[in-house]
C-alpha cells in the first residue's frame, strides 16, 4: 500500500511517501515552503539525496500540493508512474479536542470537528484542514486519515487534566490540559521498551521530546498519565522561543506595566521567550551550546535553565509514577545533544539513573541505550518518526474498514 503522509503548516507542507506492506519503505520526502509568501520553494529528498526542485511563488496549499504531486510522477525525483498508485493520505492534525482518542478516517463530520477545534489551536488546525481540503480538490476519491497530537493524552485522569480554576470553565469552554507531541511520545515509549528489552505494559517510562517545541510525558503501562504541555503548547518546559510554565500573575503585571495587548502577550510567551528570550542570541540549541562554550553568561544561563526544568519535570513524573524503568530522549535536541542529556541526567542519580558518558557522547542522530551497566534505570535515545507512525496507523485504519 502506498501512503502519503502530510504535515500541513500555515505556510508549509511537509510530506513523506511510504510503501507499507510487510516491509516499510520511505519512497520520497520533502517540503513545500513559503506558501502564500513570495519565494516559494519545493525541496525533495530521495535515497538520501536532497535537492531544491523548484523555486516559484506558491499562492496556496492546493497549488503547493499539486507541485508535490507533479514531482512525484515527473522529473528526476519521480518515484511513481501515476498518482492513482497512492492508496491513502494520512494527516498529522495538532488538536483533536476531547473528540479523538485515536486516528480516524476523515469524513464531513470529522472535518467539522477538526474545524471546531481550531479555536484551541488557531495556528495549526486551520492549516491542517487546508491540507485535507487540498487533497480533496486534487484526488477527490482517495481515503484520508487524521492522527492527532492530543489523542495519546486523552486517557489522563481528571485530576491530571483539570486546572485549579472554576469548574464551570471546563464545562463551558473545555479548558483543560490536552497535551501535545502525543504521536511522538507514544512511538518513542514503544521503541524504547523494545530497545531495552522490557515489556511496555509492565514499564514506567518518562519520555522527553525535545525539539523547538518540547514536552515530557509520564507513561504507565503504555498509557500517558500526565504531560507537561497543557491547554496550549506554550506551557511546561522552557523551549526555543516559548516560555513554558509561568505564574499567570506575571502576565497581569506586565499587561499593566508595559500596556501589552493580547497580541503582545501572545508574541512574548510564544516567540520571544525561552532560549531566545534568556540568551538574547538564538532559539537554536546548537548556537546556545557554542555561545556557552565561548563563555557568554546568558547563553550558559539559558542552557542551565533549559536542563533544570527538564529535570524538574522528570522528577515530578517519577513521583507520580512511583518509580521509573526507562527514561527516553528524542527530538532534535534529545537525539543530538549529548550535553543536554548529560546535564539532565547528572542530578538524577538519586533515582538510580546513571548514563555511560562515553556512550552518550557517541550517540548522535541514532537510537540506542546510553545508561551505564550499573544504572537501575534504562536510559534510551530514540529517533522519533511521527510520519512513519501516521503511515502505519493509516494502513491499520484502512485495513480495518
Ligand atoms: P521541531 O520541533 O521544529 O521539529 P527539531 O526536533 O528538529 O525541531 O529540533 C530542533 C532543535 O534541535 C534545535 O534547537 C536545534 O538546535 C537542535 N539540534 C539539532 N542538532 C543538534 C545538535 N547536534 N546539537 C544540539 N542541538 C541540536
Amino acid at each position: 500500500m502506498i501512503i502519503l503522509v502530510l504535515n500541513s503548516g500555515s505556510s508549509s507542507i511537509k510530506f513523506q511517501l511510504f510503501e507499507i506492506n510487510e516491509h516499510e519503505k520511505l519512497l520520497s520526502k520533502g517540503i513545500v515552503d513559503r506558501i502564500g509568501i513570495s519565494g516559494g520553494v519545493l525541496k525533495q529528498c530521495v535515497n538520501g539525496v536532497s535537492k531544491k526542485v523548484l523555486e516559484s511563488d506558491v499562492p496556496d496549499h492546493t497549488i503547493g500540493l499539486k507541485l508535490v504531486f507533479d514531482n512525484l510522477i515527473n522529473g528526476e525525483f519521480a518515484v511513481l508512474k501515476e498518482l492513482s498508485e497512492i492508496d491513502a493520505v494520512g494527516h498529522r492534525v495538532v488538536h483533536g479536542g476531547e473528540w479523538f482518542k485515536e486516528g480516524v478516517l476523515i469524513d464531513e463530520e470529522v472535518k467539522k470537528q477538526i474545524a471546531d477545534c481550531s479555536e484551541l489551536a488557531p495556528l495549526h488546525n486551520p492549516a491542517n484542514l487546508k491540507g485535507i481540503m487540498s487533497v480533496e480538490n486534487l484526488l477527490p476519491d482517495i481515503p484520508q486519515v487524521a492522527l492527532f497530537d492530543t489523542s495519546f493524552h486523552q486517557g489522563m485522569p481528571e485530576r491530571a487534566y483539570l486546572y485549579g480554576i472554576p469548574y464551570k470553565y471546563y464545562e463551558k469552554y473545555r479548558i483543560r490540559r490536552y497535551g501535545f507531541h502525543g504521536i511522538s511520545h507514544k512511538y518513542i515509549s514503544e521503541e524504547a521498551a523494545k530497545l531495552c528489552n522490557k515489556r511496555l505494559v509492565d514499564s514506567k517510562i518518562v519520555t522527553c521530546h525535545l525539539g523547538n517545541g518540547a514536552s515530557v510525558t509520564g507513561i504507565d503501562g503504555g498509557e500517558s498519565i500526565d504531560t507537561s504541555m497543557g491547554f496550549t503548547p506554550v506551557t511546561g518546559l522552557m523551549m526555543g522561543t516559548r516560555c513554558g510554565t509561568l505564574d499567570p500573575g506575571i502576565l497581569l503585571y506586565l499587561e499593566e506595566k508595559e500596556h501589552l495587548s493580547i497580541k503582545g502577550i501572545t508574541d512574548m510567551i510564544n516567540k520571544e521567550s525561552g532560549l531566545q528570550g534568556i540568551s538574547g542570541l538564538s532559539s537554536d540549541m546548537r548556537d546556545i551550546e557554542k555561545a556557552a562554550l565561548d563563555g557568554i553568561h546568558r547563553a550558559k544561563l539559558a542552557f542551565d535553565m533549559y536542563t533544570y526544568r527538564i529535570r524538574k519535570w522528570i522528577g515530578s513524573f517519577i513521583g507520580i509514577l512511583n518509580g521509573i524503568d526507562i527514561l527516553v530522549f528524542a527530538g532534535g535536541i534529545g537525539e543530538n545533544s549529548f550535553k543536554v542529556r548529560e546535564d539532565v541526567c547528572r542530578n538524577l542519580s538519586f533515582f538510580g539513573i546513571k548514563i555511560d558518558e562515553l556512550v552518550n557522547v557517541g550517540m548522535c542522530g541514532r537510537s540506542g541505550i546510553i545508561s551505564a551497566s550499573d544504572s537501575s534505570v534504562s536510559v534510551a535515545v530514540v529517533n522519533t518518526n511521527e510520519e512513519l507512525v501516521i503511515a502505519r496507523e493509516t494502513y491499520g485504519i484502512l485495513n480495518k474498514n
